[in-house]
């Protein structure tokens, strides 16, 4: 089972402390923002501490496109209102990208983006328009569009919409997609139909274009349209649907990674990675969620 979480990546040992953590937590996958989430202001690669991390996931027998990079949720493509928003989202994936390369990793999820105040197909045409102005993406990376949970104007709720995306870049091959079971669950798909929901992404798009798994559960009820994950089994999806995703064979090589809440201050990764891997439900593993 691949099963890694996202990680921090702070000052000073950077990309060799996102590794270390992922592994305090049993983990054999890890995501990390290549800074702050919400900005894009970025340190120098040379500073990341970069080949002391490959050293440490190597040792540990992980392969580097096991680390996975997750654009900053504030970049909006779709954006066709204010043109600037979404041509800096540009400017900044086209350094994303170099980092991605520099740290050895394959995949960089985005989100598509939110259409503002126009429609969804001027919002798909507009994040066509602005991922066909990347210019050269090196061999081996793949950005992968995440489902969203269709909470506002967001884009990218239905697997069909990401494949409407992809069919007009010039690069195709550079693109797969990202499925988050807490917003897949929110834009109204029933996580316990699994099979049904790879079914549907691999006639729209083939199965083999699915490179990453968001697995989360979500406070809101299927069709919600929110995005609040929750922790595993402490939310509406429930443990034994998310271990079934977890243990699908379709899914077998494709890492899942835990976006779950923190609880108390303190990372849940340890706990919900012991669980997903046991097979076993433990509601008083996370200490607050067991008294509330
Ligand atoms: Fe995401
Ligand atoms: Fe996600
Ligand atoms: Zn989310």
């Amino acid at each position: 089972m691949i099963l890694g979480c996202h990680v921090r990546m702070n000052a000073p040992d950077y990309v060799f402390r996102s590794v270390q953590e992922a592994l305090d937590y049993g983990a054999n996958a890890l995501m990390l923002y290549t800074g702050a989430p919400q900005n894009t202001k970025r340190v120098p690669t040379e500073k990341l501490k970069i080949s002391e991390g490959l050293d440490l996931l190597k040792e540990n027998g992980i392969a580097p496109e096991r680390i996975i990079v997750h654009a900053p949720y504030l970049i909006n493509p779709a954006n066709s209102v204010k043109p600037e928003v979404a041509e800096l989202a540009v400017e900044f994936l086209q350094s994303e990208i170099k980092r991605t390369a520099a740290i050895g990793a394959s995949y960089i999820v985005l989100h598509p983006g939110s259409y503002t105040t126009t429609d969804l197909e001027t919002g798909i045409q507009t994040v066509i328009e602005q991922l066909n102005r990347i210019t050269d993406i090196p061999e081996g990376i793949i950005i992968c569009l995440e489902t969203m949970a269709g909470k506002g104007s967001e884009v990218g709720s239905h697997p069909e919409e990401l494949a409407q995306i992809i069919e007009g870049l010039h690069s195709p091959e550079h693109y797969g997609i990202c499925l988050d079971t807490c917003h897949m669950n929110d834009a109204g798909y029933d996580i316990s139909d699994f099979d049904g929901i790879l079914d549907r992404i691999d006639s729209v798009l083939g199965l083999e274009n699915l490179k990453v798994i968001h697995l989360n559960d979500s406070k809101n009820p299927c069709g919600a349209r929110k995005d609040r994950h929750e922790n595993i089994g402490f939310g509406t999806i429930g443990f034994d649907n998310l271990y079934a995703v977890a243990m699908n064979k379709r899914t077998e090589g494709i890492a899942k990674i835990l976006e779950t809440p923190y609880v108390d201050g303190e990372p849940p990764y340890k706990q919900e990675i012991a669980m997903l891997r046991s097979g076993t439900f433990d509601p008083q593993a996370l200490t607050k969620k067991a008294g509330s």
